[in-house]
Formats: structure tokens, sequence, C-alpha cells
């Protein structure tokens, strides 16, 4: 029996510890209990939202006047392949809980997404990423329910129409699915492929990597250095570091077609701003890093308005030090509009609002 649960507090639901109240509330073990969920609201004529961990997510002061439906089916199937082993994992278990499952059986391919707060089924959303890595990599197949025909459907890895923090779910399907497995395709054989430069420096400054015996050891040392980094940045959650309660970057690092780079370089330099933006390579185009741009346009680490402010250990994190979601929002439109102004760009937040 699914139970409903009323005016039920959503803040300590999400890593932002902000909002309100859900009008209902239900936790869902199963596809079952899913389906009943997405019934009940239709009986009562509600709209409902889907909840993973919380940790990409920023919930109204006035809460939500709906159903607020929380994923939490469990399970981590490993099957073997002549070319390697597929993983199967329930939308609810959490992410870094499979990395550490892949890692410990010797896998490759997710390690560097070690430390990434949040459950199994948001990972395909905005294609999860960080260090080098993103989920696309080792996607195989999706399987959600179809929220118009209440089917089950399946998608390969083609048809996520996966790109820079974003796939068909967070795009032209927002809110039509709600993703239930997510199946990954690991690499037996690894040497650990390690592209980011900075992991690259940290793992070669403090581990003698062709020391270690075993994939298994070699994977867990690239997991270490990872997760020693993200802490550096506050992007791990813990309680014990207020700048943690966000949701990692804020804006998304915004990717310019040339012209609106070589646009971008005249501004700064009309700016008086000497140096010129670092850039990533981007199949797409040239990614700038937002967190430049932000402390450019004066929001540098530390920044604080009211309860709200930017991480002193990450210039692209909003973190809550005890505000609400009205001042995070106006502190992000605040930002928006300064770097509109300065550098005609206007930065996409990252994390959903529901309100
Ligand atoms: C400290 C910190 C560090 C972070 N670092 C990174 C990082 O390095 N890289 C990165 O990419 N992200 C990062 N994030 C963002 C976040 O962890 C990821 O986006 C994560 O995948 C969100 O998972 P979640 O389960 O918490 O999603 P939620 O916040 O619960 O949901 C996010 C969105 O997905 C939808 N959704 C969730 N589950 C399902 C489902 N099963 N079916 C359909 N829709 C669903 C929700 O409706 C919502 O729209 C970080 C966040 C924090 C707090």
């Amino acid at each position: 029996m699914t139970e409903f649960l009323e005016n039920f507090p959503l803040a300590n639901l999400t890593t932002f510890k902000l909002g309100g109240n859900a009008r209902y509330f239900t936790e869902c073990r199963n596809t079952d209990g899913m389906l009943d969920a997405i019934r009940f609201a239709e009986s009562k004529n509600i709209r409902y939202h889907i909840l993973g961990g919380g940790s990409n997510t920023i919930f109204s002061d006035d809460g939500f006047d709906g159903l607020v439906l929380k994923i939490a089916s469990r399970g981590i199937q490993f099957v073997r392949e002549p070319d390697g082993v597929m993983i199967v994992a329930a939308a609810g278990e959490q992410w870094d809980d499979v990395v550490k499952f892949c890692i410990r059986s010797g896998l490759g391919g997710v390690e560097c997404l070690s430390g990434i707060p949040g459950l199994v089924g948001a990972t395909p959303i905005q294609n999860v990423g960080a260090y080098g890595q993103e989920v696309a990599e080792t996607i195989l197949e999706v399987k959600a329910i179809d929220l118009l025909t209440l089917r089950t459907v399946r998608f390969r890895n083609s048809e996520c129409r996966f790109g820079y923090r974003r796939s068909r779910f967070n795009q032209e399907d927002t809110g039509k699915f709600i993703i239930t497995e997510v199946a990954f395709k690991l690499n037996t054989v690894v040497q650990p492929e390690i592209r980011y430069p900075e992991l690259r420096s940290f793992i070669a400054s403090s581990i003698e990597m062709e020391k270690l015996a075993s994939e298994a050891e070699k994977l867990e040392a690239v997991r270490n250095g990872v997760l020693a980094l993200r802490r550096k940045k506050s992007m791990v959650i813990d309680e014990s570091d207020p700048n943690s309660q966000s949701a990692g970057s804020f804006f998304k690092n915004p990717v310019l077609t040339q012209d609106k780079f070589d646009h971008l370089l005249d501004l700064c330099r009309k700016n008086g701003i000497e140096d010129s933006p670092p850039t990533f390579p981007s199949g797409e185009g040239v990614k700038v890093p937002a967190a430049w741009l932000l402390e450019k346009a004066g929001f540098h680490k530390g920044f604080r308005k009211g309860g709200v402010g930017v991480s002193a250990n990450h210039a692209l994190a909003l973190v809550n030090y005890g505000g609400t979601t009205r001042e995070l929002l106006l502190l992000a439109e605040e930002i928006q509009s300064a770097i509109v102004q300065q550098f005609g760009i206007l930065l996409e937040r990252e994390p959903v609002l529901v309100q």
C-alpha cells in the first residue's frame, strides 16, 4: 500500500536545505508504487514532481502544491558479457554507491565521477560529468515509465541525445518520463585514463600508480584523488562544511560559437580585463568557465548577500548559509544580469527550480 503523507517538509530532502512543504509526499520503492503515485495525483487533479536525491533541486519557500514523489527503488545487478560487464542499477540507488561498486569490482569508466551526490535515475538527465568523464560514455540503456501512456519504454544511448549537461530528458522531453533503471557498460581491462590536467598532476604528485598491482587499486587511487580535489572545493556533501550546502555548480559553463567568443574577447578588452578567459575543448563550440565570468563580474569566492552567497571554495557554487530560496534566486538573477551587462552572455541555471 502506497502511503501519502500530507504537508510534508521538503528542505531536508535537498542539499540546499531550502523550501517549504509539499501538499502530499510519497516514497516509491518500485514501479508499481510510482504508478500508484501518478494515479493518486491524477485522481486529485494535482501536479506531481519526481524527486531523486535533491542535489540539483531548489524548492520554493512556499513549498509545492502537489505531490512530491521520491524515488526509493533499490538494486544493482552485475551481468558479465564477452566484452565487459553490464551494471544495471535501480533509479533509487545512490550514484556514488554504484561508483564504489564498480571500482571494487575492478570496472573502469565511472571512477572520475566519484563523490557526485544524488541518485542513479538523475544521472542521465543532465548527463552528469566531472574531471573529464560523463555518464554518457558508459550508459547503455535507460529504462523509464512514459508518463503519458504509463508504459515502460527503453532508450538506447544514442536515443538519449546526450550533450554537455543535457539529454532529451532535460530538453524536449522534460517531465515526460520517470527513469526507473539505468544500464551501464563498463570496462574490465583498464588502465585508468585521466584526462583532466588538474587531476592528472594531483595523482602524479601523490600516488605511484605503477606500483599498484590490481586494476581495482588503480581505480581506487583515481577515486581518492577525485575525492580529495572535490573536498577542497566543497564539492562533496559534508554536514560539517557549510560551503557544501549547495547544488554544486549553479550555472552551466557557456558554450560559445567562435564569433561570440571573439565578441567576448572584445568586451574583455573594452572592460579593461587584461587576461583572456581560459577555454575548455568542447566539440560543440568554445566552452568558457562560468566561474571566471563570475569572478570578473565581482562575485568572488566568499561573496555574501544576506543568508546566501558564493562558496568560499568554488566560484561557481551558490550556497545557502541560512537564507531563503527567494534570496538565492535574487542573487542568481543579480549575477546573471551583471554578466549579461558586462559580457553579453546569459548564464543558464543548472539546478531545477520547483515551485
Ligand atoms: C556538492 C555537489 C556537487 C555536485 N557535483 C556535480 C558534478 O560534479 N557534476 C554534475 O554533473 N553534477 C553535480 N552536482 C549536481 C547533482 O549532484 C547531479 O545533477 C545529480 O545527478 C542530481 O541527482 P539527484 O538524484 O539529486 O536529482 P534531483 O535533484 O532529485 O533531481 C534533479 C532533476 O532530475 C529529475 N529526476 C530525478 N530523478 C528522476 C527520475 N528517476 N526520473 C525522472 N526524473 C528524475 C527531477 O525531477 C529534477 O528535475 C553536484 C551537486 C552537489 C550538491
